[in-house]
């Protein structure tokens, strides 16, 4: 049976998974080669994967991202030129943790301390030099007091606990140049709306990809079969490992790649704030300084009447798993603390974030677990010059964000755009 939003059942290229590195390659296939017909297959009902903006105050309001938020690197993350291409505006607000931002009670001597401690945490990974890859537990100094503060900012940047992942990665970590920018529309929107031009099939989950026969490859979904000159593989890691697409001829190789690359996990609350004017805007603050399992709040983002909770690791999987209230009832707890015992009554659930349940996602974003840095090589090394791979867990130094996932897309597409 033929796809039913596709003529005849054929098409050049497909493209399997429309987040930020599906809706690049597409986009940049159509622009090196107009000749060829491109299709996005994406199992959701909707474009942006991780890229995920929800419009609560109103479409013409400031956007919330359940998803990627911070244009990292962004005087050369692609996406910025994108948005003003496309007529999004770029805020150019000093994130809260960076210079010129906005941290609660910022010069007290603790904060500083602590500050510090990360820092050199970081310095020690960037300079470890020994020949075996470890977990980022061993970068910790013995009795530091602020090794609680290094596990909960390394579980913000890698989603996973410091002794599942790996040194040798993070020091490699690099999002490029420039400082951290937002787009007011939504990061989500921004890349829903470059993907526009792209013809797309929605609530096509691919379901098997066999490429063994020499003039086309065959890609099953459920809506049908599609036979294609050449695919690009956009899905998350977690969604290869579990080998939720099956392979013909089997990719071994591919999956435990993707295993030993998964996905750690960050989710965010939304609550609402029923008197604004009582906080800062865009300010950050770290729910327990003492503490693993804290959230990071970012303080009314945009000046919006919202307070944006940041959870990662095992925290996050284990409120995840509660529900929103229960994410809810952390987080004030977590801000009575600092803001006094009534606070709780000016605040309300608004939204929250499940990545790990997210069925065609399964996580958040990827870190290799210790000696798996290479396989991020591995897992986007294309096959017989017509089954390409892409997506954040392929790119060597930008993994886990949107321009890293759109470098990886456009990347394959030239390389496609040259041997088909
Ligand atoms: C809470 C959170 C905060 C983040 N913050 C930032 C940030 O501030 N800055 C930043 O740069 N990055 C951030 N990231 C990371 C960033 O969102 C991701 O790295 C990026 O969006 C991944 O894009 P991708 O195209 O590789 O994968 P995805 O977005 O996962 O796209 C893959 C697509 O494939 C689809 N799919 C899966 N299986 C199938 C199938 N069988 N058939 C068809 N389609 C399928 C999925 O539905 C999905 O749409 C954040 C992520 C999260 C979750």
């Amino acid at each position: 049976m033929p796809i039913e939003s596709w003529k005849g059942g054929e098409v050049d290229v497909a493209v399997i998974g429309a987040g930020a590195a599906g809706v690049g390659a597409a986009r940049q296939l159509q622009l090196l080669r107009p000749d060829l017909s491109v299709v996005l297959l994406e199992a959701s009902d909707r474009v942006g994967g991780r890229a995920r903006s929800i419009h609560p105050f109103g479409t013409d309001a400031v956007a919330l991202d359940l998803g990627c938020g911070w244009l990292h690197g962004a005087r050369s993350n692609a996406w910025t030129g994108i948005a003003e291409d496309v007529g999004l505006t770029v805020d150019r607000t000093p994130a809260p943790w960076s210079d010129g931002g906005h941290r609660l009670g910022q010069d007290d001597a603790d904060a500083r301390a602590a500050g510090a401690a990360v820092n050199d945490f970081f310095e020690r990974v960037d300079d470890y030099e020994g020949d075996e890859d470890a977990d980022l537990s061993a970068m910790l100094s013995p009795d530091d007091p602020w090794s609680e503060r290094i596990y909960a900012v390394g579980a913000f940047m890698t989603g996973g606990e410091l002794d599942k992942s790996s040194v040798i990665d993070l020091g490699r970590y690099d999002p490029g140049p420039g400082p951290d920018w937002r787009v007011r529309q939504g990061y989500g929107t921004l890349v829903a709306t470059y993907g526009l031009p792209v013809p797309t099939v929605l609530g096509a989950a691919v379901s098997r990809i066999d490429h063994s026969g020499a003039d086309h490859i065959v890609v099953s979904t459920g809506k049908g079969e599609l036979r294609a000159k050449a695919v690009i593989v956009t899905v998350s890691t977690n969604v290869l490992a579990a080998e939720r697409i099956a392979f013909w001829p089997p990719l071994p190789e591919k999956i435990e790649a993707a295993s030993r690359l998964p996905l750690g996990l960050a989710n965010k609350l939304f609550l609402r704030v029923a008197e604004p004017q009582m906080f800062p805007d865009d300010t950050h603050m770290m729910g327990s300084p003492h503490s693993r399992r804290t959230g990071g709040y970012q303080l009314k983002p945009f000046g919006a009447p919202v307070i944006e909770a940041y959870f990662a690791a095992d925290l996050a999987l284990d409120l995840e798993r509660q529900g929103i209230d229960a994410m809810f009832d952390f987080s004030v707890e977590q801000l009575t603390r600092v803001f006094g015992a009534d606070i709780g009554k000016k605040l309300s659930p608004l939204a929250a974030s499940a990545w790990a349940g997210e069925p065609f996602v399964g996580g958040s974003y990827s870190y290799a677990t210790p000696r798996a840095s290479d396989l991020r090589g591995v897992l986007g090394e294309p096959r017989d010059g017509r089954l390409f791979f892409a997506g954040e867990a392929c790119s060597r130094a930008r993994y886990s964000t949107a321009h890293g996932a759109y470098e990886t897309g456009a990347s394959a597409a030239e390389a496609l755009a040259k041997t088909l």
